[in-house]
């Protein structure tokens, strides 16, 4: 059976969430009247110390609504240049809101007060107007890295000193909660908005929850409404995330800790580069550059051992741990990875051979 690394997304309702999903008592989500949306809402408000919560479609609804929200057009918003949210959402920001990004240079997607000072437009009628700065915790393309709490805490005071609304994007900040013991309502304390992805590593089909202000919540689910979120008997999805929250925290850290061993068995492998980040949650990403072959060149020759891993970009490789992959799987997973590895490195020690004399015929073999 392959050993699926590609992403915590491949992950599979398990068979009793499949049957908390048969069992859910639901009604009209859109008119509020579904009890196991509004229990899961509540659950996770609660969970992220916020007065409220609406669930989203995909976290990337999330992170659209929030902006959308807490920005007028023709304003910027401040991020981290690997984010999810500056890469991957086809510019939502821009499309529907108006929103340009200032995508600020990280290695693995934090970035530092510093930078977020000097970010942060000055108010003048030519510029655009800082409105919003968003934090991704867990980095995701860039290696599940951990935002520190108080780097955190001073950006969101800055932002707030400035005017600017302060954002997490917290597709995986479960993941964070369990590397580091720091609850999510202390992660998400005084931010103005915050979610947390459940078809992640949480295992569930669909679905996120957006937390904030009840006011927040007032004009997130407005939008949510007029992008085509808005549900009906979505306490079959919501029963989904409350059996997750019940049952799958405990695998996130299981997740993290195979990433964690993942890394310890091949970090010293020859040609493969880490960052001195790596291995702080469930993402682990590497550089296959010193092998002299492409990631997606290296991906390949994985998966013909049947471990997926994937290519994100010419050199880097992300490997995610997630609950269709048990230890054994783990394992699996980096002896490939260092035979493979050391195949590559020996063919880039080697001097290239005099080309072999075409036999007769061997074209047509
Ligand atoms: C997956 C992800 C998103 C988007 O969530 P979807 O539910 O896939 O739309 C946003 N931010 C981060 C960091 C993610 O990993």
């Amino acid at each position: 059976m392959i050993v699926d690394l590609f992403s915590d997304t491949q992950t599979r309702p398990t068979p009793g969430m499949r049957e908390a999903m048969a069992r859910a008592e639901v009604g009209d989500e859109q008119s509020g009247s579904d009890p196991t949306t509004n229990a899961l809402c509540a659950r996770v408000a609660d969970m992220l110390g916020m007065e409220d919560g609406v669930f989203m479609p995909s976290g990337t609804m999330c992170n659209l609504a929030s902006i959308l929200v807490q920005t007028r057009p023709g304003d910027e918003i401040i991020c981290d240049d690997q984010s999810h949210l500056y890469n991957t959402e086809a510019a939502g920001s821009a499309a529907i809101g108006g929103v340009s990004v200032k995508a600020l240079p990280t290695r693995v997607g934090l970035y530092t007060l510093e930078q977020a000072e000097a970010a942060i437009r000055v108010p003048q009628r030519t510029a655009p107007r800082s409105a919003l700065i968003s934090i991704e915790q867990t980095t995701s393309f860039s290696g599940g890295t951990v935002w520190d709490l108080g780097v955190m805490r001073a950006i969101r005071d800055l932002a707030h000193d400035k005017g600017l609304k302060a954002h997490i994007d917290g597709a995986r900040l479960l993941n964070a909660v369990v590397a580091t013991g720091i609850s999510a309502s202390d992660y998400a304390a005084g931010f103005d908005s915050a979610w947390i992805d459940l078809s992640k590593g949480l295992g569930c089909p669909v679905g996120a929850v957006l937390c904030g202000s009840r006011d927040f919540v007032v004009e997130a689910w407005r939008w949510k409404y007029r992008l085509g979120g808005a549900m009906r008997q979505s306490g079959v999805l919501a029963a989904a995330g409350l059996y997750a929250l019940d049952h799958h925290i405990d695998q996130l850290a299981e997740d993290n800790a195979n990433a964690r061993s993942l890394h310890a068995a091949i970090r010293a492998a020859p040609g493969l580069a880490f960052d001195p980040t790596a291995g702080q949650s469930n993402i682990l990403c590497f550089s296959v550059a010193g092998l002299g072959v492409t990631a997606a060149d290296f991906a390949a020759a994985c998966l013909d051992e049947e471990v997926r891993i994937r290519a994100i970009g010419r050199d880097q490789i992300r490997a995610t741990a997630n609950l269709d992959v048990d230890r054994a799987g783990i394992a699996r997973a980096a002896e490939v990875i260092l035979a493979k590895a050391a195949a590559f490195a020996t063919r880039a020690e080697t001097p290239p051979a005099a080309p072999p004399r075409l036999q007769p015929g061997a074209l047509s073999q």
